[in-house]
């Protein structure tokens, strides 16, 4: 199990830096809340935690203190930088070293693929959250809330997306976090060699209401009208299909 405590920078009274008609509080917010809620819902053996989940103030203290009294593994400080600049960069405390240097390597190399940023670097700082903390900490700083360019980005919830999911895919790397498996129940109502058929049968289900499309899979066009995690609502759509008079399988 893999602890990972998320830090959303500022909040409450302390809004971080604003421009454009932003705020860093809310942003890193929203960054560090999908990050957690992805990481939380598609890996396995991993625990997380966040200094707040709402618009609170906090001290710098109160973070770290929370951070060390869970025995994080890792903790990951969100910010959104400031003063006349663009793009992305990455702190860790000065000359800490590995494990720190290595997952400061894989989440900075998988947050520029993500997203659309300049790459600043990575870079050291003597931080309070890379100082007073007893794991290995990673401060990001998510574009600047002051440049335009930067700004326009942010304001879309896409973009914020993935700056999420290049956070969590370098969490995932750095500590080799595997994916859960999912078992879906998959409704087909038909197969067929001639892709015809098979087209025609799923304009028959979608004008009868059923949202139905065609894959083709093991040289066979499957006619599938739904495919769900429980397995009761894949009952519930086959009992549906037949009283339309569609005959449904769930595989
Ligand atoms: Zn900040």
């Amino acid at each position: 199990m893999v602890k990972i405590f998320i830090d959303p920078g500022h909040g409450g009274s302390d809004p971080g830096a604003v421009g454009n008609g932003l705020q860093e509080k809310d942003l890193t917010l929203q960054i560090a809340i999908r990050i957690r809620d992805i990481l939380g819902s598609e890996y396995e053996n991993v625990e997380l935690n966040m200094s707040r989940t709402g618009d609170t103030a906090l001290s710098l203290s109160s973070r770290t203190n929370a951070a060390n009294a869970w025995g994080a593994d890792f903790l990951l400080s969100i910010h959104i930088n400031a003063g006349g600049g663009t793009g992305y960069e990455d702190f860790i405390y000065p000359n800490v070293g590995a494990p720190t240097a290595t997952y400061q390597n894989i989440i900075h190399e998988e947050v520029i693929k993500a997203v659309d940023f300049a790459d600043r670097g990575k870079k050291q700082a003597n931080f309070h959250m890379l100082r007073e903390s007893a794991m290995p900490a990673l401060l990001t700083e998510n574009g600047f809330i002051d440049h335009a360019n930067d700004a326009a980005k942010l304001a879309q919830p896409a973009f914020i997306e993935g700056i999420a999911r290049g956070h969590v895919n370098g969490l995932a790397r750095a500590f080799g976090l595997k994916k859960k498996q999912i078992n879906l129940f998959r409704v087909q109502i038909g197969a067929f060699r001639d892709k015809g058929n098979a087209d025609s049968l799923a304009a028959q289900a979608r004008s009868a209401g059923f949202d139905s499309f065609v894959l083709a899979e093991n040289g066979l066009y499957k006619v599938q009208a739904g495919a769900f995690s429980d397995r009761k609502n894949a009952e519930q759509l086959v009992q549906h299909l037949t009283a339309a008079g569609f005959e449904a399988i769930i595989l």
